[in-house]
């Protein structure tokens, strides 16, 4: 490969670029737009209209379009082409200002939960300045906000920067506070770590399942799966290094910082990892990785699974959401300082980042919740349905000692008075030894690990966000009216150790005890999606939103409408799928063999006279493909049943009757392949799926 550093966001708007070709003053205008939300003119916007479909063309751009992040969790976008007619039959190449800042379009397919009156269904496009636009596939692309006529959000950006700047707000008054005059901006900074699985495009192709809702739905257990932990950091094969490299270079090219590969536990599975940046880069960064992944899998005759959970018996894909807040100068704040009062402000960041997890647990639960994950959390290789953090040893010991108001003794024996006396330095090695945990302090960032595979990483940033303003916000209620500010900041620290440590566990999250002792301690479980949801319009949480002016009330509701529905409509797209695999592959296919059967028992018995092997066989199929039969008359009988009721109840009905039917009729099919001849199963196995990729 060429150099990196020679094509790394060769197709991408940023600073670099702006720099070279706007002119000074309209350079220095945008500036204050991106760092200080300062409304942008439109003589500015004209200048740098034109500089960008200059720029766009010169990379082969021949349309334009708004970016955006409609709840459905992908991004959407719609091409117009930069051609306006002349009189003299020709065309000229036009993008104006207008263009850039705003777009409009019909978006009543948008789901909108019933923000958007059907009357008015136009949709609106912003253009946010503070992610880079950039050229792909001879498109420029303008990432944006997406909002109703009202100014209702109907996007996960829009939301998504709100709660940044709740953050930033609360974040720089408790920095005042410690004296710090020169910050002006603050941001949370998020590295995803992103999890899939590569399976031959032939192979995939063959699998409606696989095809139509991203993981399979039948499917027989493999006698190997990742038993022998032997693919995990393995030798990547020369076919999936193909696509790495192909890959990287597509992101590399997009200004995304791709650092990190491997393969992961599951056979078929890898891991990329980004160099971490601001969570609306990151956010926009991971929706384009994940795209890429896919359209580069298709490239190289793969197909890319980025769902949670593909594969019954072998480990889900998940995301792990790392977390920090970091100040203009680069200063992350989740990092223990060298100095006193660097680690105090560090402790009170750590404390209210506890605090917030804990009060606003469900919320965190269900920002992660959807029918695919579903399959995932609770299940034994990933993190439980329950929130909790870990913080090992050491930072729980300091923060025991704040609540009992002892001198804490480190593990390396150093005394140590807080407040007075410098924090042990906390390795990375030393904290991040938990791997069962939802929610881990790893060194200076939190890891959230909940957040499914195909998921953007938008709705579990903004509750974070949120929740840790709202308890940065108490604290500076609390603190600016302090008289002593160092005993104010101590009795701010020790309250919420006491009000909330019954968040942290340092133990193993996937045992049984755990999920007792959690009950024990009050924690949420909410296991489901259908459980989970709700959580968005307590009225606990309305009131968080709203006054950080995150949601309103409208946009909350129509938030959870929109994902129960999202939810039960998943359920049922894959529960037609599988009768449409039951009745027109496994059923005749089993008919099939049973007249096979039929006939060797009858030849048996003419010619041998006796045939109880053959028999009993028979007996096996025959049971099994009635109990099928019946299980398909029994789902055809729910979805009918379901189609009349409203959203909650439709979603929990799918819940409580669809999902266990299912999960009959997948156990008679994988008993049935379990015994039946390869030629006449009609699918790939397990085996051939999770080793197609040679
Ligand atoms: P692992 O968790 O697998 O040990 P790392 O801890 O090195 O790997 O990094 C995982 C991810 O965390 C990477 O995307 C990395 O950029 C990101 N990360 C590292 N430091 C921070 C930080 N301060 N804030 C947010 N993300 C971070
Ligand atoms: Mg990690």
């Amino acid at each position: 490969m060429e150099n990196v550093s020679g094509f790394f966001g060769s197709k991408v708007f940023n600073l670099k670029v702006m720099k070279e070709r706007l002119p000074k003053d309209v350079y220095d205008d945008l500036m204050l737009v991106v760092d200080k939300g300062e409304p942008l003119k439109t003589a500015t916007a004209n200048v740098i209209a034109e500089q960008m479909k200059i720029w766009a063309i010169e990379l082969g751009a021949t349309h334009f379009t708004h970016w955006f992040q409609p709840m459905t969790g992908i991004t959407a976008e719609k091409h117009d082409s930069f051609i306006e007619p002349s009189a003299d039959g020709t065309v000229i190449m036009k993008f104006s200002g207008k263009n850039l800042i705003k777009g409009e379009s019909d978006a009543s397919s948008f789901p909108s939960g019933g923000l958007r009156a059907t009357f008015e269904a136009r949709g609106y496009t912003a253009w946010d300045p503070t992610s880079y636009a950039f050229v792909k596939d001879c498109t420029l692309y303008i990432p944006t906000c997406f909002f109703s006529y009202d100014g209702s959000a109907l996007d996960k950006k829009t939301p998504l920067l709100r709660s940044c700047e709740a953050l930033n707000r609360q974040t720089l008054r408790i920095l005042r506070l410690f004296g710090n005059k020169d910050v002006k901006k603050v941001v949370a900074n998020v590295g995803p770590e992103q999890e899939y699985f590569l399976i031959d495009k032939k192979i995939a192709e063959m699998r409606p399942d696989i095809m139509l809702c991203g993981r399979t739905l039948l499917g027989y257990k493999p006698p190997k799966g990742q038993e022998l932990d032997d693919h995990y950091y393995g030798t990547i094969n020369h076919r999936v290094t193909e696509y790495m490299h192909a890959l990287d270079k597509s992101l590399w090219e997009h200004g995304v910082l791709a650092k990190t590969k491997h393969n992961e536990v599951a056979p078929a599975q890898h891991e990329l990892a980004p160099v971490f940046s601001d969570v609306n880069t990151a956010t926009d960064h991971n929706q384009l990785t994940m795209d890429y992944m896919k359209a580069v899998a298709i490239k190289h005759d793969m197909v890319c699974l980025l769902h949670e959970k593909p594969f019954n018996s072998v480990n889900g894909s998940g995301k792990h959401n790392n977390w920090s807040i970091s100040t203009d100068a680069g200063v992350n704040l989740l990092d223990p300082g060298k100095t006193p009062y660097e680690n105090a402000q560090f402790l009170l960041f750590l404390t209210a980042t506890i605090a917030a997890v804990d009060e606003y647990q469900d919320l965190l639960r269900a920002s992660v919740a959807s029918a695919g994950n579903d399959h995932r959390l609770g299940a034994n290789e990933a993190p439980p349905a329950i929130i909790s953090i870990f913080l090992g040893d050491e930072l729980d010991g300091i923060l025991k000692s704040i609540e009992n108001d002892e001198s804490y003794v480190g593990a390396k024996s150093s005394e140590m008075e807080l407040g007075v006396h410098t924090l042990p330095k906390l390795k990375k090695d030393t904290t991040d030894r938990n791997r069962t945990s939802p929610f881990a302090f790893t060194g200076n960032k939190f890891e959230f690990r909940m957040v499914g595979s195909s998921a953007s990483i938008a709705s579990p940033n903004i509750v974070l966000n949120t929740a840790v303003a709202e308890i940065l916000r108490q604290f500076a209620d609390e603190l600016e009216k302090a008289d002593d500010f160092e005993k104010a900041l101590w009795q701010v620290i020790k309250k919420a150790v006491k009000a909330h440590k019954r968040i942290i566990f340092n133990g193993n999250n996937y045992s049984d005890e755990w999920k007792k002792e959690a009950k024990a301690r009050g924690l949420c479980d909410l296991p489901t999606t259908v459980d989970a949801i709700p959580a968005y319009v307590s009225p606990k949480n309305i009131e968080l939103f709203t006054r950080h002016g995150v949601f309103n009330n409208a946009e909350l509701i129509s938030r959870c409408d929109i994902m129960l529905e999202n939810y039960y409509k998943t359920v049922n797209i894959e529960c037609l799928t599988m009768l449409s695999m039951l009745k027109n592959y496994v059923v005749p296919a089993c008919f099939k063999y049973e007249k096979q059967l039929c006939d060797l028992a009858e030849s048996k018995m003419r010619i041998l006279a006796h045939a109880d092997k053959e028999k009993s066989y028979l007996k096996t199929v025959s049971d099994k493909t009635s109990g099928l039969i019946d299980a398909i008359v029994d789902l055809e009988k729910l979805l009918e049943e379901a189609s009349p009721l409203h959203v909650y109840e439709k979603a929990k009905f799918y819940r409580d009757n669809v999902l266990p039917v299912m999960d009959t009729a997948r156990s008679l099919s994988d008993g049935l392949e379990s015994i039946f001849p390869k030629d006449l199963w009609p699918f790939p196995s397990y085996t051939d799926i999770l080793y197609s990729v040679k």
